[in-house]
Formats: structure tokens, C-alpha cells, sequence
């Protein structure tokens, strides 16, 4: 499927004359490397999207209590519809009522790749193991696929758990998630949702370095 057609669920599902999030047609480019973003999304309830860049798109989980680097907690995350590479650059207020309404922070972003085996057959299987590089979360991770949810509803569910490895702790896995600041702008989840300081860095559209 091209890109464009990956992203209609994405489209259809938001009124672009009532959002700022982008349509995905500006056409971020692809790179060599594989990048990631996690977005701190504010919405009906807190969350972090975990997107990860593959053949044009990203594909994307909603963490509803966030990752954690204690290699014991298994963090549910739940699968959404792919999302456009220039969301990763996506950092504002969602308005009240619209889909996703709420505000959103780039919580951290960097690159990534699949270990062992291609992310199409990690996805594929069920079990993406991957290593991030980013600029809060380093190392080794998996999502795995869980088999059925018990409501038999259209959610898929993955798990995403830590690899024991040098960026791994013990103790609470979730103190990173106190850093109330962007990556992209510096900004709190305040100052974004007021939209009061410096616009964030672009990442995935960087014409100027063209
Ligand atoms: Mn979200």
C-alpha cells in the first residue's frame, strides 16, 4: 500500500479544518534511518503515542500509562492507525470535541531499528523486538503482540516491556515521565497548552538542510 492510502483511517478520522495536526501530504521525507517519536498526548485520559517510522508512515501505539525502564512493568499499548511522518513534528492543542482534543508534547524522538529479524516480520509475528536511540529513552525494548481481548472488540493490544540491559532500573520505571518538558521546544505541557513559547524543532521536515 503507498503511504498515501496507509493514512485514510488517519484522515477520515479528523476535520482538518478544525485541527492544526497535519493532513499528511506534505511529504516528510524518508531517511536511511528510521526515526522515532513519542507524543505526550493530554486527552480524555494522559497517554504517550509511541510512533515508529516503517515504508513511509508511522506506526503507532497509544501507552496509556507510558514506558517504563524497569524491565518487570508491561506497559499496554494499544494499537492505532498509522499516522503521517510530519506528525512527528506535530506539537500543539488539539480543540475540545474534535478526535484526540487535547494537548500534545514531544515527550522524546531519535531513531530506531528492529533486532533480529525485519520490523515487518517483528510486526508480522507479534513480537518486535527493537532498540531506541533517542533522546530520553535508550536501548532495548519489545512490543508483543497479546493474543485476544477478552471483548472481542476491534482493539489490538500489544504490551510494550524493557530488555534487561545498561539503560534497564530497578526501582520505579516511571520516574522519567516527571520530565515535564519537550524535546522539541522545551515547553511544559502548560506553556503548550496555553501556546505560549518558541515553536518546536523540526525533526522529520527539514527542508532547510536540503
Ligand atoms: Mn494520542
Amino acid at each position: 500500500m503507498t503511504a498515501a492510502g496507509k493514512l485514510s483511517t488517519y484522515q477520515a478520522k479528523r476535520d482538518f479544518s478544525r485541527t492544526a495536526e497535519p493532513r499528511g501530504d506534505t511529504g516528510a521525507d524518508a531517511e536511511q534511518r528510521l526515526r522515532f517519536v513519542i507524543q505526550k498526548h493530554d486527552a480524555t485520559r494522559l497517554h504517550y503515542d509511541l510512533r515508529l517510522e516503517l515504508n513511509g508512515v508511522f506506526k503507532s501505539w497509544a501507552v496509556t500509562r507510558g514506558p517504563s525502564l524497569n524491565p518487570q512493568d508491561k506497559r499496554l499499548a494499544v494499537e492505532v492507525e498509522d499516522h503521517p511522518l510530519d506528525y512527528g513534528d506535530f506539537e500543539g492543542t488539539i480543540p475540545k470535541g474534535e478526535y484526540g482534543g487535547g494537548t500534545v508534547m514531544i515527550w522524546d524522538r531519535g531513531y530506531w531499528w528492529p533486532e533480529g529479524m525485519t520490523a515487518e516480520e517483528g510486526l508480522a509475528s507479534g513480537d518486535l523486538k527493537f532498540t531506541l536511540d533517542g533522546e530520553r529513552l535508550h536501548g532495548s525494548w519489545v512490543l508483543v503482540r497479546m493474543k485476544h481481548d477478552r471483548t472481542g472488540g476491534k482493539r489490538v493490544n500489544w504490551l510494550l516491556i524493557k530488555h534487561k540491559d545498561r539503560f534497564a532500573v530497578d526501582g520505579d520505571g516511571s520516574a522519567l515521565l516527571a520530565e515535564d518538558r519537550s524535546v522539541a521546544s522545551g515547553r511544559s505541557m502548560a506553556e503548550i497548552a496555553a501556546g505560549k513559547g518558541p515553536a518546536p524543532k523540526p525533526f522529520m521536515v527539514q527542508k532547510a538542510a536540503k
